[in-house]
């Protein structure tokens, strides 16, 4: 009888297949008969939307409108899908702010503008082009990605701390508001945060980059709360992920590679607690922001609940959830929304409107 030498001869799987293999299992059981079409959606060409530059004098604006483009924020139809208005009942220990109970809208900055080509259009967009100052005109990025942004809901004078924010798609959206009083940027990886200065010094002129108006670090975000606590009217805490999509189309950096398993494994906690130190940096009144690129039940609505429930447990720090329902109906002719989740609210891939994942869940300090 010839031996099988498994361990020598079986092949490896490089980390995209392993990939595929792990959203299989996990996906088709978290999102049932949805999981074939957002499958196939995440292994297709993805679709960019295009961050508007107000900070550069060229006409993008118009020559994106002239190709086709809609401002997908400003130029929203108002009709939503029926599906959208239904809603499964809130678990009974995390109370929701409704925000049409409270007569309170979210109101979205006029000044993020971001371009898209209409549903099921999947045209390409030109590299941006440098103004006379050398300012880019547009920021390429998932359309998806500006709904955190928006969902912050930024106020004239606040302060804001981007947690973890290279490198810089939401920091340029943020700064595009022009109502921040001070940003802190913050990010552990020291190259990352290079490449975050270099974005900020193509699309933004250097009076608005002093140090009155902002700060960069390269800290570790899990400390944030023990350095600096209870002082951000708002917080962004745009963590890292499984990033589905990279993981399912890119071998190179693929979290799925053996050699990482450990740091995939400990990823919920490192997300738990850079929201726990997120929701203690905020001021008793302000409001964080969780948000993810992944489809992961793990990585999104749990750490949130086990967030909620640690910071009252552990640090007396009461939470609300905020309703971000608006948000949905406001932008369900642009993306596609995961139904019946009861924590926060999920982009989900589509062929017609290939944008996302993205998970997010806004929570308003109580105490
Ligand atoms: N917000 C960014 C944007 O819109 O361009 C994307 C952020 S990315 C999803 C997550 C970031 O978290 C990575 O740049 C990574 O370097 C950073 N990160 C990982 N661990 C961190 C930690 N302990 N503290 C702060 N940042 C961390």
């Amino acid at each position: 009888r010839v031996k099988e030498k498994w361990a020598a001869t079986r092949p490896k799987l490089p980390p995209t297949r392993l990939a595929v293999h792990h959203f299989d299992a996990t996906y088709s059981t978290q999102l049932g008969q949805l999981w074939p079409s957002v499958r196939l959606a995440m292994l297709s060409e993805r679709k960019y939307g295009a961050l508007l530059n107000n900070f550069s004098h060229n006409a993008a604006l118009t020559e994106l409108k002239a190709q086709g483009c809609v401002d997908f924020i400003s130029e929203r139809e108002k009709d939503v899908p029926s599906c959208l208005e239904e809603k499964s009942e809130e678990p009974s220990d995390v109370s929701m702010k409704s925000s049409d109970a409270d007569g309170e809208q979210l109101s979205l900055s006029p000044n993020i503008k971001c371009l898209v080509f209409p549903r099921g259009d999947v045209t390409r967009f030109k590299p941006a082009r440098p103004d006379k100052n050398g300012l880019l005109g547009y920021y390429l990025m998932d359309a998806a990605s500006l709904l955190p942004c928006l969902a912050l809901d930024v106020q004239e004078g606040h302060s804001v701390l981007d947690l973890c924010a290279a490198p810089g798609g939401k920091t340029l959206a943020l700064l595009q508001t022009q109502a921040i009083r001070f940003l802190c940027i913050n990010d552990s990886s020291v190259s990352r945060t290079l490449r975050l200065r270099k974005v900020l010094h193509s699309y933004v002129p250097k009076h608005f980059l002093t140090n009155e108006n902002l700060r960069i670090t390269s800290f570790d975000g899990t400390k944030w709360g023990e350095i600096e606590s209870n002082t951000f009217d708002r917080v962004l805490v745009d963590v890292p992920c499984t990033t589905d999509r990279h993981s399912l189309m890119e071998d190179d950096n693929n979290i799925f590679s053996k050699n990482r398993t450990g740091e995939r494994r400990r990823l919920p906690q490192l997300q738990l607690e850079l929201l726990l130190a997120g929701i203690q940096a905020a001021c008793p009144g302000g409001e964080i922001l969780y948000s993810t690129c992944t489809l992961s039940q793990n990585q999104n609505l749990s750490v949130v609940e086990q967030a909620i429930y640690q910071a009252r447990e552990k640090d007396g720090i009461h939470l609300q959830v905020v309703d971000l329902r608006p948000l949905m109906r406001m932008f369900g002719n642009t993306f596609h929304f995961a139904p019946d989740l009861h924590l926060g609210e999920m982009v989900i891939p589509h062929l017609a409107a290939n944008f996302g994942p993205i998970y997010m869940c806004k929570l308003k300090r109580l105490t």
